[in-house]
């Protein structure tokens, strides 16, 4: 008998997790399907601490995003874990300069009160290797080892009292009387139920069909997922070319390909955006995209041609569709009318979903106020 059980352990289900059990005293479970937890969404991402100004006024990305950053370097400062402000430019390449302006203002509204346009004198100066393109400054943009936040936020909840089952995977859901009753099923496809009064499906790629196998209905009428890949070649050789992220300005379903750096300063390309068929989920990523890499980083950064590229990771994110239509924002529903009271489905969690992790425990409690 619990008082939640939050179903995903990734970096959304172990910050909510986190929050609940250390935080606001609930007895917590965590179920993971998988053997280790972090293995999802959340291991295959750009590992950027979003500063939130690419979302519109209001929505729950500006809203948890701009929140989550502040919340993340903070506990990252605190425990000593590895992170690193190192800021970012956002370029425009000709006849982009309004765009430019529009997301300073954009960035501005959302509560980012450190961004600062640059002329393309400046960034050629402090970047000879970039072309002279005027650029927006993030200084409080930032890069994290997202493993180890994901492995302290578990230890953390585990000390604090709260239990981690791994291996387990939810398969169906019985309305109490009051609460839930979930069913889990372990390796060996042994069954148990478990008792809960509040229930967070934080499952990922899989939280559209966690929400339907526990019987929402308006899951199946009105709503589809679609699995955006997004491939990563890396730069061996430009190592220690670059200390801050740079950017192009953002496409309608993706940030761009940027240059990503990681604590080690590894420089990275990436990532595109392609939709895969289905609910595939394939993590190769195809050779034959380097070209269209290249011209894409090349408006920004000539100098790219001359550097060997290899292909890399790649990560997928879950595009929400209502009604055929892209929601561009995050889901984050109480299932009060569906008559589940205390049943909380997070849907569409794509970027800045790291950034925001930690602001979406606090947010579901003010919706459970
Ligand atoms: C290419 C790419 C780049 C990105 N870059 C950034 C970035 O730079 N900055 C940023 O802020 N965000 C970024 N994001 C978004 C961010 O990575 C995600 O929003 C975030 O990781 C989502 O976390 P999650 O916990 O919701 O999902 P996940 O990490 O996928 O966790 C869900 C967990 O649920 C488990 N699960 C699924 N089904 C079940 C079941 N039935 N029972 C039990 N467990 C189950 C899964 O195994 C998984 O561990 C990026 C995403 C992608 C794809």
């Amino acid at each position: 008998m619990y008082d939640l059980i939050v179903i995903g352990a990734g970096a959304v289900g172990l910050s909510v997790g986190r929050y609940f059990q250390v935080e606001r005293g609930f007895r917590c479970l965590v179920v993971e399907k998988e053997a280790r937890i972090g293995q999802g969404i959340s291991s295959r991402n750009s590992e950027v601490i979003h500063a939130g100004l690419y979302y519109p006024s209001n929505s729950l990305k500006a809203l948890l995003c701009v929140e989550g950053k502040k919340l993340l370097y903070h506990y990252l400062e605190k425990n000593g874990l590895p992170f690193r402000r190192c800021g970012k430019y956002i370029v425009a390449t000709p006849g982009q300069e309004q765009e430019l302006q529009d997301l300073f203002e954009q960035g501005r509204a959302n509560g980012v009160d450190d961004l600062e346009l640059v002329t393309g004198d400046t960034l050629h100066a402090e970047y000879a290797q970039l072309a002279p393109c005027p650029a927006l400054s993030s200084p409080s943009t930032g890069i994290l080892s997202a493993d180890a936040w994901m492995r302290h936020l578990a230890g953390e909840f585990q000390a604090g009292g709260g239990d981690l089952a791994l291996q387990s995977t939810f398969c169906a859901m019985t309305p109490g009387e009051t609460g839930y009753d979930l069913t889990m099923s372990d390796a060996a496809g042994e069954t148990i139920t478990i008792h809960t009064d509040r229930v967070i499906n934080a499952t990922g790629l899989d939280a559209l069909n966690v929400a339907s196998l526990a019987g929402f209905p308006y899951v199946a009428q009105e709503y589809s997922v679609r699995h955006c890949k997004g491939s990563y070649f890396k730069v061996p050789g430009a190592r220690g070319l670059f200390h801050n992220l740079i950017y192009p300005l953002p496409t309608p379903n993706s940030l761009g390909i940027h240059i990503r750096l990681d604590l080690l300063n590894e420089v990275l390309l990436g990532p595109d955006a392609e939709y895969l068929p289905g609910y595939e989920v394939d993590y190769t990523v195809d050779p034959a995209l380097e070209s269209e890499f290249r011209r894409q980083v090349c408006r920004f950064w000539p100098g790219v041609k001359d550097y060997p590229l290899e292909p890399d990771w790649a990560g997928i994110r879950p595009h929400l569709f209502i009604r055929d239509e892209f929601h561009h924002d995050f889901y984050i529903k109480a299932e009060d009318e569906a008559g589940c009271p205390g049943w909380v489905n997070l849907l569409g969690i794509d970027s800045p979903g790291l950034t925001a992790a930690m602001a979406m425990g606090p947010y579901i409690d003010r919706l459970w106020d």
